[in-house]
């Protein structure tokens, strides 16, 4: 397409040659042209992909075991639906809007394989969650037509923004419910730094059912768990990422990693503090999801304040660019 799109227009340049041999006019479209490709190239990673109209995907359900096509749009619908209350601010849904969109992009960027060859997946575990309106009303029986018009507001307002770092890389835009006070630095996570992820502080997910939560284990079940069988349990933090999040512990004579803990307990988060008594080991923590790039809930205490979702979306990534694709 993009050859094409250019070859057309060098042949109309040679027609302007041969019958005006107006060279004013040839510069001024020479220039148009090396413009307009700069700005597109520096906009699009891959140019072909999105010119010609609003781009389909296929997406694996993995539950049915099938793969559907949909729109791009028609997708993030679904995806926010999923991945958000839709109770939330129009603006926060915005955000959320865009941030699917640029994980989406990403992820077909870097031609990832799900199963039956479909671009993405609905599985969790691996790309993000998607339900059909359908699912959406059984779910939202009361307000269904209200919150879907929401939805659909939120994604074809902001129709083809995607987030940018230094115009060249469609950012891995990650999000989670509740940071809990801080978010997580992707370096901190992974042990990849990533410089429009880092930790920052968050005063506006406190509302969130998840900001601060606890979890009870009888003795014997945290035992189990570790297949601990002195009777006296000793549990050491070791290191501690800079968000306050957990990066390793010992437990009796195990060395644990953070996100190990979190899977073996199901735990909301690894920023956690630990309390031993004689009966039980409770465990109190703070957010809900790995903390990486927009908080949620965040987003939305956000956006009941009175922000846009550029601005949400400067805070929780930084130094990124909004830019809009045209299709
Ligand atoms: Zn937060």
């Amino acid at each position: 397409m993009k050859r094409t799109w250019h070859d057309s227009h060098v042949f109309f340049i040679f027609i302007i040659m041969r019958k005006k041999r107006n060279y004013l006019i040839i510069i001024s479209v020479f220039l148009l042209i090396t413009i307009l490709t700069i700005v597109i190239k520096n906009n699009n990673q891959n140019l072909d992909y999105y010119i010609e109209g609003e781009p389909k995907i296929t997406l694996y359900l993995h539950q049915e075991n099938e793969v559907i096509e949909l729109g791009l749009e028609e997708y993030l619908v679904g995806v926010i639906a999923a991945e958000m209350p839709a109770s939330f601010e129009l603006e926060a849904l915005k955000a959320q809007a865009i941030a699917a969109r640029t994980y989406t992009i990403r992820k077909i960027i870097e031609g990832r394989e799900y199963p039956l060859n479909a671009d993405l997946s609905d599985n969790i575990n691996e790309c993000q969650a998607y339900i059909s309106l359908d699912e959406f009303k059984k779910r939202n029986p009361k307000n269904y037509s209200e919150l879907q018009e929401k939805l659909i507001k939120a994604v074809y307002e902001t129709k083809g923004e995607i987030l940018m770092y230094q115009n060249n890389e469609v950012i891995d835009a990650l999000y989670h419910s509740t940071c809990g006070g801080y978010t997580e630095s992707a370096e901190d996570a992974w042990g990849n730094h990533v410089p429009y992820l880092k930790s920052i502080k968050c005063v506006y997910c406190e509302k969130s059912r998840h900001y601060e939560t606890e979890q009870v284990f009888s003795n014997s079940e945290f035992n189990q768990i570790f297949n601990i069988n002195d009777a006296q349990l000793k549990i050491d933090i070791l290191e501690k990422s800079n968000s306050g999040r957990i990066k390793k512990m010992k437990i009796n004579n195990q060395i644990i990693y953070g996100d190990r803990l979190r899977n073996l307990l199901s735990l909301p988060s690894t920023w956690l503090g630990i309390e031993i008594n004689e009966h039980e080991v409770i465990i109190n923590n703070r957010g809900y999801g790995h903390g990486v790039g927009m908080c949620q809930y965040g987003t939305n205490g956000m956006a009941k304040e009175g922000y846009s979702y550029e601005e949400i979306l400067n805070k929780y990534y930084q130094n990124i660019d909004i830019i809009k694709i045209s299709y």
